[in-house]
């Protein structure tokens, strides 16, 4: 039997980044750049003010204090987004707001707050003179141009993944579209008798669906766009019926129908209209995965994961085995999940000589990772999934661990709601 790492290697060696496509900046976010972006303009494209204040000669406040102010005439008034007309000269200044501009002829900006314009303000005296409190050192308060980004440098290199400051950078040297990596299409399909959709009502002996929502919110959590096609009976009739509308998907899931009694079925339609490259994996939760490749439209291979049907199996068999195999089709260069290692809170048994990811709760204290179970790790127990944020790993040749050793746990959420 393969082993993880084995399995994932077969897996990921089929699978190879998808064509690039242009898309609005906005939704880009989650995908790999496909191209350089090198700016058009400077940024800021002009020496500008990054306080609200005055801008002078900085020669003009030297020795300026509070009990013997420099007093300046103020010649105009420049806000953000405006250019001033007039020139600085010795003597002068000119009321500037952030962002905007700086005059010709100033060399520094003294604050608001360094004046006496508010007093002005306040006792309602005229504007057009400014005392000035404090020196001012030569380009005080002014941003360059070309200081963030200069024209003609790269801003952004291919391969990056996209995230909110990198939307920014492309929006501030202008771009409206950028070419990505596109995102995969998966088609998502339940196997299974006994399954009924949602909003229906519950014939006994039937149980819902669940596998098809888990996957295809995982599958979009990923980056990708989940197609969903619902639920196949367990005939080859209808099994067939329903992968007609995966024919071009980039990747298609289904769920069940792989374990000893089914099996079979999965296995006559991939070997008839596909090619089967293994089937079962040394893991728990998950044994039963298989790996195959369908025939697409036009000539396309389109590579099958097949899940085990348990709810929890077929959840840690996307996150181990379906998720690198989507990144990696994304374009991006580590598929790994983050991973930390964490000190047992408890004893871990592993009767399975497989190795074993069991759902854990991953907490930090003083600097350190600690795991303990969610509970029953029974590979139909949904339930317990909404409990762990991580799966530890407990290794094929151990018979158990013990509280206080180390373990590794692959991160399944890893935000501020778990504090770590
Ligand atoms: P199978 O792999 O088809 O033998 O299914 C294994 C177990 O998972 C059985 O108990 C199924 O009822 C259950 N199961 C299969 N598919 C789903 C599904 N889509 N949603 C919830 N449970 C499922
Ligand atoms: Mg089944």
């Amino acid at each position: 039997m393969l082993t993880v790492e084995e399995a994932l290697a077969k897996i990921l060696d089929e699978v190879a980044p998808l064509g690039a496509e242009s898309v609005p900046l906005l939704e880009a976010q989650g995908q790999v750049l496909a191209e350089d972006i090198i700016s058009g303009v400077n940024v800021p494209p002009l020496d500008n003010s990054a306080m609200d204040g005055f801008a002078v000669a900085w020669e003009d406040t030297q020795g300026a204090s509070g009990i013997s102010p420099k007093t300046l005439t103020v010649i105009d008034t420049v806000m953000a987004g405006a250019l001033s007309k007039k020139a600085v000269t010795p003597g002068t200044a000119v009321r500037i707001m952030t962002g905007a501009p700086v005059p010709t002829g100033a060399t520094a900006v003294v604050q608001f707050e360094d004046t006496d314009d508010a007093q002005r303000k306040a006792a309602g005296q005229p504007d057009d003179e400014v005392n000035i409190y404090e020196p001012a050192k030569d380009g005080l308060n002014i941003r360059r141009a070309g200081e963030s980004v200069a024209e003609g440098e790269t801003v952004l290199r291919a391969g990056v993944t996209i995230r909110p400051s990198e939307i920014g950078v492309a929006a501030s040297v202008g771009r409206k579209e950028v070419k990505v990596i596109r995102r995969p299409v998966v088609a998502v399909l339940s196997t299974g008798d006994e399954l009924v959709e949602i909003g229906e009502k519950l014939p006994e002996g039937k149980i819902y669906d669940s596998n098809l929502y888990s996957i295809a919110s995982l599958v979009q959590r990923t980056g990708c766009f989940a197609r969903v096609l619902g639920i196949a009976e367990d005939n080859e009739k209808s099994l067939v019926e329903k992968l007609e509308q995966a024919r071009d998907a980039d990747l298609l899931i289904t769920t069940g129908g792989v374990s000893m009694g089914d099996y079979d079925m999965v296995k006559d339609i991939l070997d008839r209209d596909g090619e089967m490259v293994f089937w079962k994996v040394r893991v728990k939760p998950g044994k039963p995965l298989a790996f195959g490749k369908i025939k697409g439209r036009d000539g396309r291979s389109i590579p099958h994961l097949g899940l085990p049907g348990n709810s929890v199996s077929c959840m840690v068999s996307f996150e181990l085995f379906v998720r690198p195999a989507l990144l990696k089709m994304m374009g991006r260069e580590n598929v790994d999940k983050p991973t930390v290692d964490a000190i047992l809170e408890e004893d871990v048994k592993n009767n399975a000589g497989r190795r074993v990811y069991d759902r854990a709760i991953i907490t930090r204290r003083d600097g350190s990772y600690y795991a303990r179970l969610t509970g029953p790790q029974g590979s139909g127990i949904l339930t317990s999934m909404t409990q762990a944020n991580g799966l530890v790993l407990i290794p094929e040749e151990n018979q158990k661990m013990s509280k206080g050793e180390t373990v590794k746990a692959l991160m399944l959420d890893w935000n501020e709601a778990y504090n770590i």
